[in-house]
């Protein structure tokens, strides 16, 4: 009420007339003084509250009357079933679906609620996108590439598109409808399958300055130089590999195009995409063969020691997050060794700060202190590593068994499936053993180590595997080669292990900007922790340099400690996208044989690729091949 206007209807002297507290008693019954009632007398204020009808406004706002489950996939791969709320047929809130705990597979095994809550705060302000006024509302075109098209694609002598259609970035794009939008698609691969078909496509390329070993790879097949990109495959399997399905049927434009049968025709080219955006981890491939080694984020619980090496969990891998944190809640040790004080830093133990591109060195202070404090694991060390193998001191290459043992042929495997020229491993369902290829056994050859029971070098194949001999790792050796020469051999262990003596703690303090105890300190609670210790290499370290020498001393590091294949203790760099081989149906989908698709209910898809794989480096390296010497690395 205003205060004027009360003033209007009580004057000072009717005021005075009713104070005193009696008379305030009796006015508060008064409308005038309704306001002034005191509130009911209540010894718990939560029992009693005295309206709440003001909630409503609020409750009606977030009342919805529908909702639905969705997938998120944008570019971080984790891919999180979602649940929409609706009101009027508008998404009003996204959330999590809390529905992981019912998942169960074909078996019937269920999850578990842990997975739950899967979502993070992008995926919650998602809908400001969905709604959002730069969301794509239509298709649209570029204007001078509309122009080029409605003008039937007319190019200047050497094929190129003539410069007044050329102004990518200058101009705006235009609204088309649907079906437009799909017929210039349709007519522009048309177009430029057709322009470089046969020996005149050829020439065009060439004349368009196309290094010779390009326009000779396309074999005068115009859907070659048709490109596509399917993208990260967890981002939508079949969505975004539908892109790689699609290059397979390209197929069938060339067999209109050049008159050919199904086992002539060619599909596009595929672009990869693991190595070519650096979520491959080159390490990882030189150090163990394989292209990356991972474990699923949630096994952190089931570590001791989790070392996070330029890798920011709590920000990049939004809903594992949890896993790192409820282990920390178990009384994991926690450790983020970066170039910055990252989100994850504060939910760490100990954070230890590094120059940015010194993380070699770093780890190469801890394999240090490792080998000065014989802190190694030896048992693993001679069972699971070629750390034990020698190394000839005159060539600096592995001293092979035909070196010093007259007529030696490559020992029969029992562990391995040799496969002969042409012939094809068996499905991957029915795999029990490593496969090799023969020629590439054959090149691969045996190894040799230091028998210190009979001091004397002794074979070691594939076969010997897992097993710990009784191997030296330290001394140099005497052999005697077949060409009568005597020659020094090393233990690979003595050898590194002369290396890492260079990187004491105080040489990597100077080198790292860091305190020297930072080093002594990790490599005794990683030693301390073996088969306990979970590395997380980023996938940003993999842009530089520096690139495949992190992984390499990485591995060392788990080499030495056992921590390489536990679900505890190992080493990664988790991109994701690994995964994709979950998806054991994805080849056939991108290869399902064009000609033959599989129609009815009981049939099954034919496998054909059609397409070939190139890597995207070609554009970034200025469209050409990298050549180094008369070696083309770019296929
Ligand atoms: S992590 Fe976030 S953005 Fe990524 S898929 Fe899940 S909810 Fe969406």
């Amino acid at each position: 009420m205003d205060l004027n206007d009360l003033n209007k209807r009580i004057s000072r002297r009717e005021f005075l007339k009713y104070s005193g507290a009696g008379a305030l008693v009796l006015l508060a019954n008064e409308p005038l003084f309704a306001l002034l009632r005191p509130t009911a007398a209540s010894d718990n204020p939560l029992d009693y509250y005295p309206s709440r009808d003001w909630e409503k406004v609020y409750r009606d706002l977030v009342a919805t009357d529908g909702q639905f489950c969705f997938l998120c996939a944008p570019n971080d791969t984790h891919n999180c079933l979602l649940k929409a709320y609706t009101k009027n047929g508008v998404a009003m809130f996204f959330g999590p679906t809390y529905g992981y705990g019912k998942a169960t597979d074909i078996y019937g095994n269920q999850s578990s609620h842990r997975w739950d809550p899967r979502c993070c705060q992008k995926g919650l302000a998602l809908i400001r996108k969905v709604y959002g006024p730069r969301r794509v509302k239509y298709p649209s075109v570029r204007k001078g590439f509309k122009e080029w098209a409605d003008a039937g694609f007319p190019r200047d002598p050497d094929g190129r598109m003539p410069e007044k259609y050329r102004n990518r970035g200058k101009e705006p794009f235009v609204k088309v409808g649907w079906d437009e939008a799909f017929a210039i698609v349709a007519k522009i691969l048309d177009n430029v399958a057709r322009t470089y078909t046969g020996e005149a496509g050829m020439d065009l390329l060439r004349r368009q300055g196309y290094d010779p070993a390009m326009v000779e790879a396309t074999h005068g097949t115009g859907t070659q130089v048709l490109k596509f990109r399917g993208g990260m495959p967890l981002l939508g399997a079949t969505r975004i590999f539908g892109m790689n399905r699609f290059a397979n049927s390209i197929a069938l434009l060339d067999a209109k195009i050049r008159g050919v049968g199904s086992d002539k025709a060619v599909g596009a080219r595929v672009w990869d995409s693991y190595s070519w955006h650096t979520d491959l981890p080159p390490g990882h491939t030189m150090a163990c063969g394989h292209q990356t080694i991972d474990f699923d984020l949630a096994t952190a619980e089931n570590a001791n020691l989790i070392v996070l090496v330029g890798m920011n969990w709590i920000s990049t891998k939004m809903p594992d997050a949890h896993w790192l944190t409820e282990a920390r809640l178990k009384g994991t040790q926690i450790v983020t060794v970066a170039a910055e004080y990252q989100s994850t830093s504060n939910k760490a133990d100990r954070v230890i700060i590094v120059r940015p591109g010194s993380d070699p060195a770093y780890a190469l202070g801890l394999a240090n202190v490792i080998f000065k404090e014989r802190l190694y694991d030896e048992e693993f060390v001679k069972g699971h590593t070629d750390l034990p193998l020698l190394v000839r001191t005159d060539t600096l290459k592995l001293l092979k068994p035909q070196e010093f043992i007259a007529n030696y042929k490559p020992a029969q495997l029992k562990n391995t499936v040799l496969l002969k020229d042409g012939e094809k491993p068996p499905s991957a369902y029915k795999q029990e053993k490593q496969i090799v290829a023969e020629k590439l056994r054959n090149e691969w050859g045996d190894f040799v180590a230091w028998d210190r029971g009979l001091n004397a070098p002794v074979v070691v194949t594939r076969d010997d595997a897992a097993q710990a001999k009784n191997f030296a790792l330290e001394g140099t050796f005497k052999i005697k080669a077949l060409d009568g020469k005597e020659v020094a051999v090393r233990p690979v262990f003595d050898m590194v292990q002369e290396h890492a003596s260079h990187f004491t703690p105080e040489a990597v303090g100077r080198i790292c900007h860091t305190d020297p105890e930072a080093v002594t300190w990790l490599a005794r609670e990683i030693a301390a922790n073996k088969g306990k210790t979970l590395v997380a290499y980023g996938m940003g370290p993999n842009h530089f340099f520096n690139n495949d020498l992190k992984d390499r001393t990485g591995f060392l590091v788990c080499s030495l400690t056992r921590n390489i294949g536990f679900h505890g203790g190992n080493i990664g760099s988790y991109a994701g996208n690994y995964r994709g081989a979950y998806f054991n149906g994805l080849p056939y989908y991108i290869a399902e044989d064009p000609f033959h698709i599989a129609l009815g209910k009981e049939d099954h898809a034919q496998y054909k690729p059609y397409f070939r794989y190139e890597s995207a480096h070609y554009f970034n390296y200025g469209d050409r091949p990298l050549r180094v010497g008369n070696k083309e690395f770019t296929g």
